[in-house]
């Protein structure tokens, strides 16, 4: 394997770019972006980047001279537009790159509402607009109570705006985390001021504000919408990829021979848990494109995970492991479900499938240590 090229520079493909040398790849490696920055860390985009306490450089890993130093050569603000299978080549507009191996992390892209002026939140770019937006105060209304639109709404609150959530589930949250901790994430918002409409669509957006569908008029001066993101596999249609919820990989986070996928974009079949997944987590982007990246030099490795996120809203830091189905029994493991610290677990059929730890960081590790990973048994009730 002489030529490795990796679409989509983001933490997924800078993982894979450090794995393949660090697994002694010395070949040609070329790392594709289409954004003009380098390799950066989304996280801090709706917390440090919006609030304003964080100037944007901070949150780049590297600068140049460490892709110098991997040997990586950097191909940014160009989108690939095709990949030839048969070719075995990496369509750039009128440039063709050819390779031995291919990893595609393009990500995801955030769906966008059909009316004019209403943001959105994915690039360091739409930070900076919207945190020098934030500066003047704007009433706020965020459309998409979902991890993004909930931490946007704490972190303009806090900023002093008056911030308005609205969302069709009837708690904030409640799609990734289930009804009672769907309630859970209300109150806080809540009690820091933000008015949370729920069990409502937006009808239209106007530049005064949001109307929705139960009658209402939202005042606003600035709207953000965060009601997610589809997988950036559009330049990949015609090219025999298998594409649904993002590219289908097997358990080795393969798609096609010589051909992986890794981060926001792989959906794969996760042994674990018997099922495929794809996941929307920075931990899980880096560690998936090490797997990949790994397996492309001859691992053949499955990927089998337990899934991690974190969420910062307010001063309350939310961390899971494992699934969290929204019909899933919830038991306390520790602290009070009214309290500010707590975590509590996820069971099906007498199995914890999932840990949330509430402002519990400790506590939720010494549970995690000790819970017995899913086994074969359990798979097939997950
Ligand atoms: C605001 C925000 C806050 C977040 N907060 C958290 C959090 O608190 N906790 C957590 O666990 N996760 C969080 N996430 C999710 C986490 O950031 C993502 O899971 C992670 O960024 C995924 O990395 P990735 O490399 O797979 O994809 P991305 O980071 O989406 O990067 C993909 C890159 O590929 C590029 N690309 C796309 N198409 C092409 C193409 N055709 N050619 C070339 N390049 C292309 C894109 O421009 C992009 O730069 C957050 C995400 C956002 C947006």
């Amino acid at each position: 394997m002489n030529r490795i090229v990796i679409v989509g520079a983001s933490i997924a493909g800078l993982s894979a770019a450090q794995t393949l040398r660090r697994e002694g790849f010395e070949g040609h490696l070329t790392l594709v972006g289409a954004e003009p920055h380098l390799p950066y860390d989304r996280p801090p985009l709706s917390k440090q980047v919006l609030a304003g306490t964080w100037e944007p450089e901070r949150i780049q890993p590297f600068d140049t001279g460490h892709y110098a130093d991997l040997g990586v050569h950097l191909r940014l603000g160009r989108a690939a537009t095709a990949v030839d299978l048969p070719g075995k080549a990496v369509v750039l507009d009128d440039e063709r790159l050819g390779y031995d191996g291919l990893i595609i992390a393009t990500g995801v892209c955030p769906r966008r509402p059909p009316w004019p002026h209403v943001h959105v939140l994915r690039t360091v770019d739409d930070a900076v607009r919207l945190s020098t937006a934030l500066r003047h105060l704007p009433r706020l209304a965020v459309i998409g109570a979902g991890f993004l639109g909930a931490e946007v709404a704490a972190t303009a609150r806090t900023l002093g705006c008056d911030v308005t959530l609205i969302d069709p589930a009837p708690q904030p949250m409640a799609r990734q985390l289930g009804p009672r901790l769907g309630a859970r994430v209300a109150r806080l918002h809540r009690e820091h001021g933000v008015i949370v409409h729920t069990t409502t669509n937006v009808l239209r957006v106007t530049p005064n504000g949001v109307e929705t569908h139960d009658g209402r008029f939202v005042q606003a001066d600035l709207v953000v919408a965060a009601i997610g993101c589809t997988p950036a596999t559009a330049w990949l249609a015609g090219s025999g990829l298998p594409l649904g919820d993002g590219i289908e990989c097997d358990d080795r986070g393969r798609a096609a021979p010589a051909v992986y996928a890794a981060g926001d974009v792989a959906s794969w079949h996760n042994p674990a848990f018997g099922t495929r997944m794809r996941l929307e987590h920075r931990l899980n982007a880096a560690e998936q494109a090490a797997a990949v990246a790994r397996n492309l030099l001859g691992a053949d490795r499955p990927y089998a995970p337990i899934p991690y996120f974190w969420s910062d809203q307010f001063t309350t830091k939310i961390q899971a492991y494992g699934i969290l189905p929204a019909d899933a029994e919830i038991t306390l493991e520790h602290g009070s479900l009214t309290g500010d610290r707590f975590v509590v677990a996820y069971r099906r059929h007498g199995h914890t499938v999932g840990l949330l730890g509430w402002n519990s960081p400790r506590e939720l590790r010494t549970l995690r240590a000790a819970w017995r990973p899913i086994t074969p048994a359990t798979r097939s009730m997950t």
